[in-house]
């Protein structure tokens, strides 16, 4: 028996050798476009299994949205960042990187609005007690009536949302917070997003887990979060020292043109400078948009399409406060129209190694914007006074004093699901996927809604692809992907396997 496995560890050794080589007997050697979660781990799965790779990355650091930095002698992330995932690849891999160095972290998160603070998952009898009789039984009408007279499913935010909640409620807690979010009308916005974040979530169920009638966890309801004890960044800066510890590069610094192509096949990346870099195989991580218009020769529609495509950009307005326990959430919704930020994150609650050795706290306020908004060429000391105006209407710093302000900008920080957006993405993911030696991946390079978790899975499974000769659909990641693998997640002794 163990000679039958002993041969096919040989077999399967053999099978990736091969596999590793390019047509010139030499070991294959890929590029990577982005240090974010996707391309790093990609590049640290290729290392691993003995490719040559290189990582090119614009900015000054790895990490991409998911970077940590330092601000004030504390480590903080571009807004709350909670790793969550069932999938076990996914947590073998964060946890074969983050080792025993991370904490469990009790979620709370709330929404605030009209000067109130709601429990988020909605708590049927927080929102009871808070809403008022009346306005209560009117959201338990809406949504007694629309099981009985369902909505129209249009394919919209609007109809989704309302279908699982209710019309009175998601006027109450949906629509302003989404508005504010993708800068257009629920009924513009693609009920993808909702059937991605919210799937599987329904009043029904908030109830019913209220009154403990279940206890089965779905993704908007997972009440704890393992978080590394330097920050989200930290998972990526340790696969970004194992890639140069395997001989592999990470250059930072080095924004890529786009992508070269000879007779149609991805051979080679152009630099700013318009050096041209060959290599095996491309990986592009970069803006989808950005990938196409560096070639000249794309068919008119699809670059129509691609010109069609919408991103929203974010800034964030971090205050740092003089104070230890201002506010116990994570990070609060704010849906009151009258407040233009729509989250309020506070770090303090998102326990580091340095935010436990000081008195003082940062939060960071989220604005949502598009690159022709007034706010998006506001200057940074407008911002951070803004910032601290709207914190002083919540009331939920008690008083304390702003001791600093700091803004970080991030262009193109969401992919918009417009209504029917797919109609354009379906035939541009059909014109990549025939490039040959092109492979696309991560939150803006295939415009998928991403999370940490569907970009580390993109990336593990472009490794395959390219090491292994596996055949991942990389596309339907975080769309349609049904994994046949064993359910798990993260507690503080390690991975757990979920039955
Ligand atoms: C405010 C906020 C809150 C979030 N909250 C959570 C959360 O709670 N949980 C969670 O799991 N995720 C969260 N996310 C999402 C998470 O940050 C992303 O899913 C993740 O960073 C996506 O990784 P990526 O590699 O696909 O893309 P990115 O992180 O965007 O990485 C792409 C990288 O490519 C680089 N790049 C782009 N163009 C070029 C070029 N031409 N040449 C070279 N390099 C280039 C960029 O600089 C960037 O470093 C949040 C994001 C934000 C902004």
């Amino acid at each position: 028996m163990q000679s039958k496995e002993n041969s096919w560890t040989c077999v399967s050794k053999i099978l990736l050798l091969l596999n590793i080589m390019s047509d010139s007997g030499k070991v294959k050697s890929v590029a990577i476009i982005g240090a974010g979660p996707a391309g790093i781990t990609c590049a640290y799965e290729l290392a691993r299994y003995g490719i040559r790779v290189e990582v090119f990355e614009s900015s000054g650091e790895v990490g991409g949205m998911a970077r940590t930095i330092k601000l004030w002698g504390q480590e903080v992330d571009l807004g709350p960042h909670r790793f969550f995932s069932d999938d076990i690849r996914v947590n073998n891999l964060w946890l074969e990187v983050v080792g025993h160095d991370y904490k469990m972290v009790n979620r709370l998160t709330r929404i605030y609005y009209k000067g109130k603070f709601y429990y988020y998952p909605i708590k049927a009898f927080d929102v009871l007690l808070k809403l008022g009789f009346f306005t209560a039984s009117a959201c338990l009408f809406s949504y007694l009536s629309e099981k009985i007279k369902p909505t129209k499913q249009e394919g919209t935010l609007e109809s989704w949302i309302t279908h699982k909640f209710g019309k009175r409620l998601f006027e109450l807690f949906f629509k302003s917070y989404s508005e504010k979010l993708w800068g257009i009308a629920c009924n513009e916005v693609d009920a993808d997003f909702a059937a991605q974040r919210i799937k599987g979530f329904s009043l029904g169920e908030a109830i019913k887990k209220a009154m403990g009638m279940i206890s089965k966890n779905h993704k908007t309801l997972v009440d704890q979060f393992a978080y590394p004890i330097h920050g989200t960044g930290m998972v990526y800066e340790r696969m970004r020292d194992s890639i140069n510890n395997k001989g592999g590069k990470v250059k930072c610094n080095l924004p890529i043109k786009g992508v070269v192509k000879t007779n149609g096949v991805a051979n080679g990346i152009e630099l700013e400078n318009g050096e041209i870099k060959f290599y095996d195989q491309i990986v592009s991580t970069m803006p989808i948009n950005v990938l196409i218009n560096s070639w000249k020769d794309v068919p008119k529609d699809i670059l129509s399409y691609t010109n069609s495509l919408r991103f929203r950009n974010t800034i964030l307005v971090y205050l740092q406060i003089d104070g230890k326990d201002i506010f116990p959430d994570n990070w609060i919704y704010v849906h009151s129209n009258e407040i233009r930020t729509g989250r309020i994150t506070n770090f303090r609650n998102f326990p580091t190694a340095d935010s436990e050795k000081t008195n003082t706290s940062i939060i960071a306020l989220e604005y949502w914007c598009n690159s022709d908004e007034p706010i998006w060429a506001m200057p940074d000391k407008e911002l951070i006074e803004l910032a601290k105006g709207e914190i002083k209407t919540i009331q939920i710093i008690n008083g304390a004093q702003v001791l600093n302000g700091h803004v970080e900008k991030i262009a193109k920080c969401y992919p918009i699901y417009n209504r029917n957006y797919k109609v354009g993405l379906k035939p541009i993911e059909k014109y990549l996927s025939n490039i040959k030696g092109l492979t696309v991946i991560g939150r803006n390079g295939a415009f998928k809604y991403n999370n940490q978790d569907h970009s580390i899975l993109m990336g593990i499974l472009a490794a395959e692809n390219i090491a292994k000769d596996a055949n991942h659909n990389l596309w339907d990641i975080n769309t349609d992907y049904e994994t046949y693998q064993e359910k798990s997640s993260i507690d503080a002794t390690g991975l757990v396997i979920l039955k």
